[in-house]
């Protein structure tokens, strides 16, 4: 059965299809010859996985799921949500999105946040949701050097290393790894 994922990020496409059943054939947009920037403009994570994925399914007429993921910090009332890849702006990188949130959480005694990954999948005339979330804190300085964006300021609840200390026991407990564990659960039955 081929499933798209709304996706071009290899470490991505590789981790899902690890864990996929054996008559699944997971299919990226390139495969697919979809070579657009799909619109992200919902104001939800939930929004914006769904609108990734009815984007292909409008388009191309395939079943297929997408993910959208964000830091969600308690004392910023949700922030930076949805706009985690963009905090500081167009064209700024991750350096950039933490410098800001470290300077908005500079005096802040809560430091809790979570980050939390929503999958929408679109499967016939069926549409599902699967969560994942990782709590944790955030740290005033970053540590680490692995993963990418928000990691080295995040500590997860439950260990003294941030994400960017961890390596590969990251992607066992990220929030990612949780929804996407949901995600093939509910496809291992059909
Ligand atoms: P995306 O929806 O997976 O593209 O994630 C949106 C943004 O959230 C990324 O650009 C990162 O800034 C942040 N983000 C997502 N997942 C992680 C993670 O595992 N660690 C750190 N930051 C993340």
């Amino acid at each position: 059965m081929k499933l798209v994922f709304a996706t071009n990020n290899a470490h991505k496409l590789q981790e899902v299809s690890a864990m996929l059943p054996a008559d699944y054939e997971l299919l990226s947009l390139s495969d697919i010859g979809c070579d657009v920037d799909i619109p992200e403009t919902a104001d939800s994570l939930q929004g914006n996985a769904l609108q990734k994925a009815q984007y292909v399914k409008e388009h191309f007429g395939l079943d297929c799921f997408a993910d959208d993921t964000g830091l969600e910090v308690d004392a910023l009332g949700g922030e930076p949500g949805i706009y985690s890849a963009r905090y500081a702006g167009p064209g700024h990188d991750s350096k950039a999105n933490m410098a800001k949130l470290l300077l908005k959480m500079q005096g802040k005694t809560d430091r809790h946040a979570q980050f939390r990954t929503v999958i929408a999948l679109l499967l016939g005339s069926d549409t599902l949701f699967f969560e994942g979330i990782v709590k944790g804190t955030l740290l005033a300085e970053p540590r680490g050097t692995a993963g990418f964006g928000y990691d080295p300021i995040f500590v997860p609840d439950g260990f003294n290393e941030t994400f960017a200390e961890m390596g590969d026991e990251k992607n066992e407990i990220s929030h990612r790894a949780r929804a996407v564990e949901k995600l093939v659960e509910f496809l291992k039955k059909q």
